[in-house]
């Protein structure tokens, strides 16, 4: 059994869906599940309307005319016949929507953004299921929320991975003996059926789930490029792909910030040994990524780069030494205004983080941090993370860069920096 997944980008329009079924025709795979995300950038649209639903506006049947109108922009473009069932099963699907909105709302925010972002993967998968049939491959629509299992955690819900391993076991794996089939990232169910979302480009994490459970032979997530590069497009002109790297590098990159994929989707791949190859939808024939157990070092350094960075440095109100107490006490303030630590570095009486700039939720950090400890902060930094470091890369990053703090360990090496005032 494989599992393709395919993203947002990868279904943007109707040449861009054509494209995913020729993979499919040339691929001619069995046993192959289908995982998608919501259309170009739908969930963005909808968490508009969700929004706007939530705090009452006006524009709300605006927004969702435009949701509609794009897909059926699609669907126009994909089939002939305007007759076909999946013009209704659509319009059915947002009708549903328009239930909600006509509505007041009242139940909570989390529970209602879930309700209403979740759409997108429903029509993307429905359209997408529909013209693979009329292309004439088999495929069985599935949906996601029968078998990804969650607590009630709307918005971010948590996996129960037993009851999903049992469901995808039990149904959908005799689903895959007969027929290729197509079902939905980044969403899930509670134990009383109530639809809940995974977070923000969870759908690849949702493809490593159907994975984990049916003990898949291998991952293959679609992009719009060549593979994992060892540096973003956006920031290098230079880029080289990587060819093999292990689940280690894999789960380091991803979480220091590389957007390849998505930093949950690699620990269940791992646990269950299955590789994970990143491919380009553009140039299908192209050798790609794998990820996979081999624990060798990556052939060049790997960078990645977060912007909107602020450096908070905290110290003793009487310049006493920071001790495990004090440390203790700064990372609960850290976990409860939910902070993410991007690197650190402590001193005898300092101790400085970078993190990203959430302002609402820095400030009150700032806050709660200054009625225990002195407390400066600097922002709009960069952090470039270096795996697999040299002098030479870290000369070329920093050129024209004042540098604030420097991390190194033996692999990986953290840079917080900005850039030097003209003329010095
Ligand atoms: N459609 C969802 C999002 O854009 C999930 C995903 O694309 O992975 O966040
Ligand atoms: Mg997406």
């Amino acid at each position: 059994m494989e599992v393709y997944k395919f993203g947002g980008a990868s279904v943007s329009n109707a040449n861009a869906v054509k494209n995913l079924v020729s993979i499919i025709q040339k691929e001619k795979k069995e046993h192959l599940l289908i995982v998608i995300s919501a259309m170009g950038k739908i969930t963005n649209k909808l968490e508009e309307l969700s929004a706007a639903y939530i705090f009452g506006q006006e524009n709300t049947y605006e927004l969702l005319e435009e949701i509609k109108a794009y897909h059926f922009i699609i669907l126009n473009e994909l089939f002939q016949d305007h007759n076909h069932p999946v013009f209704n099963d659509i319009a059915n699907t947002f009708v549903e929507i328009e239930w909600l909105l006509d509505e007041e709302a009242n139940d909570a925010p989390d529970y209602i953004y879930d309700q209403i972002v979740s759409i997108g993967e429903i029509v993307s998968t429905k359209i997408v299921a529909a013209f693979l049939n009329e292309q004439g491959i088999a495929t069985t629509w599935v949906d996601a929320r029968n078998f990804i299992k969650t607590d009630n955690s709307y918005k971010e819900g948590k996996v129960d991975w037993n009851k999903t391993t049992l469901e995808i076991q039990k149904h959908l794996v005799p689903i895959l003996d007969k027929s290729i089939a197509i079902t939905q990232g980044f969403i899930g169910s509670t134990s009383e059926n109530f639809t809940t979302t995974l977070g923000r480009e969870g759908s690849d994490y949702s493809a490593a789930i159907f994975c984990a459970c049916m003990d898949a032979d291998s991952l293959t997530i679609w992009k719009d490029v060549p593979g994992v590069l060892n540096a973003d497009p956006k920031w290098f002109a230079e880029t080289e792909r990587i060819p093999q790297l292990s689940y280690h590098d894999a789960i380091e990159l991803t979480y220091y910030g590389a957007t390849v994929i998505h930093p949950k989707t690699i620990k269940p791949l791992q646990n269950k040994n299955i590789p994970l190859y990143v491919r380009s939808f553009i140039n299908p024939e192209g050798e790609g990524t794998i990820i996979n157990n081999k624990n060798s070092p990556l052939p060049v350094p790997s960078f990645i780069f977060k912007v909107n960075q602020v450096l908070i440095s905290i110290f003793p109100k009487d310049f006493s030494f920071i001790i495990e107490e004090n440390l203790s006490d700064i990372f609960s303030l850290f976990h409860k205004h939910k902070v993410k630590v991007n690197t650190m570095l402590n001193s005898a009486i300092s101790f400085s983080v970078s993190v990203d700039n959430d302002i609402a939720k820095v400030q009150h950090l700032i806050e709660d941090l200054s009625s225990m400890y002195k407390v400066k902060y600097n922002n709009g930094l960069e952090l470039v993370t270096i795996r697999y470091y040299n002098q030479e890369t870290i000369d070329r990053v920093t050129v024209n860069k004042s540098i604030l703090l420097e991390v190194k360990s033996r692999n990986t090496c953290q840079i917080v920096m900005k850039d030097k005032p003209a003329g010095e």
